[in-house]
């Protein structure tokens, strides 16, 4: 049994490149590209010293102390809040923008929900002086203002998406459309490890800088590589494919992915995609995703906007199905919960995404003693009209 990607691009089942015929093209210069560029030593330098320089890695792996004494386990957080832009996010623009520019594009563009996407992909083009065009729904303009701002001061151009609901799954289709009317000088750089094949490998890879340093960290601290859990919240599945990854054929080490729950599994109101999803093709690979009986997607719903999205990418659908991964789900008020826990426990203020994978500590029932590293996606600043409006006057 692997649970790495095979080399038609699929895990298990799951996977694969169901494109228009427009993008093959595209597509199939990325399928062959891509791990000879991204393996290759000097794109290896020119990574490495920027994740250090500029990003700020190797982030630390915290014993959180006070955590740990109450729930009776050692608990490490993996730090990418304290990663450059406050998130993971930008481990994967960083590598797709280098790759982009070996490809001679000239131009970048993304999709974003919440706007952590775009701001990491803005961010990486104002560094490499690319031009970057950002899609973003209508209704997500207006619920992230600050996020928009950053773009644009960073020189990005944000373009709402005004079909369907406004939101991110129609700016992914308005990304996909301008790929396609633009596919000689134009690099689509996704944001988590979903769409068709190379890119959930490309971006799992990108993030994999996550698990390869908690197992160096692990081993100055307890003297060993590997611990017993490792805990992820799942949007798409970027952080959590980049926190499993170099563990997947470790099965000592029990992996556990926290899917939104939003209102409640039965409420209607949810993004607990492997609860509420059925197989099907979403934006570009087999995968799970929540849908209407005659496959039309369904409209998630979390207090998270990073966790907001219908599927899964197709590496989780895999680690579903195999049972290789424990799949739980947190409710908005369970990662409240968790937010206010972490922040008065440790003083560290977490995305609310990350406090999804944090609330899942009090059901994991693991023997007292086991040791629990549980990534820290990112911070949680931009979540702070949230905080103030669901805690009221603390
Ligand atoms: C975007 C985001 C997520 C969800 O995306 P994944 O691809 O599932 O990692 C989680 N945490 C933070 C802080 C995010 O910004």
């Amino acid at each position: 049994m692997t649970y790495q990607i095979d080399e038609r691009g699929y895990y298990g089942a799951f996977g694969g490149a169901y494109i228009p015929e427009m993008l093959y093209q595209n597509i199939e210069e990325l399928q062959e590209k891509y791990l000879k560029i991204i393996e290759s030593e000097e794109f290896q330098t020119e990574m490495q010293s920027l994740l250090q320089d500029y990003v700020g890695r190797p982030t630390p792996l915290y014993f959180a102390k006070r955590l740990s004494e109450k729930y009776g386990y050692k608990i490490y957080l993996k730090r990418e809040d304290l990663c450059h832009t406050g998130a993971h996010k930008i481990n994967n623009t960083i590598g797709q923008i280098l790759l982009a520019k070996r490809l001679g594009k000239t131009r970048i563009i993304a999709e974003t929900g919440a706007g952590q996407h775009g701001v990491a992909t803005a961010t990486v083009c104002a560094l490499m002086n690319l031009k970057c065009v950002v899609y973003m729904g209508e209704v997500d303009i207006d619920r992230q203002a600050p996020n928009v701002k950053r773009m644009r001061l960073l020189g990005t151009e944000v373009h709402p998406a005004i079909s369907g609901s406004k939101t991110l799954k129609d700016a992914t289709n308005e990304a996909m459309r301008d790929w396609i009317a633009n596919p000689v000088d134009t690099h689509y750089i996704i944001g988590s490890v979903v769409g068709p094949h190379p890119f959930p490998d490309m971006v799992a890879r990108f993030q994999s800088v996550i698990s390869k340093e908690i197992r160096k960290q692990l081993k100055e601290k307890e003297g060993r590589e590997t611990p017993d859990y490792v805990m992820a919240c799942v949007g798409g599945g970027s952080n959590a494919a980049g926190a499993f990854y170099h563990f997947l054929d470790d099965e000592s080490v029990k992996l556990v992915a926290v899917e939104a729950s939003g209102k409640g599994i039965d409420s209607g109101l949810t993004a607990a995609t492997t609860v509420a999803g059925k197989p099907g093709v979403l934006h570009g690979s087999k995968t799970l995703f929540m849908q209407t009986e005659d496959g039309q997607v369904v409209e998630p719903y979390s207090i998270s906007a990073g966790l907001d999205y219908p599927g899964i990418g197709p590496i989780h659908a895999w680690l579903f199905e195999t049972g290789r991964a424990q799949f739980l789900s947190a409710t908005d008020a369970e990662a409240l919960e968790a937010v206010m826990e972490l922040s008065r426990l440790e003083g560290i203020i977490p995305a609310l995404e990350s406090a999804h994978a944090f609330s899942k500590l009090k059901d994991l029932n693991a023997p007292k003693g086991s040791v629990v590293v549980v990534n820290l996606s990112g911070r949680g600043d931009k979540d702070l009209d949230t905080y103030i409006r669901e805690f009221g006057e603390i």
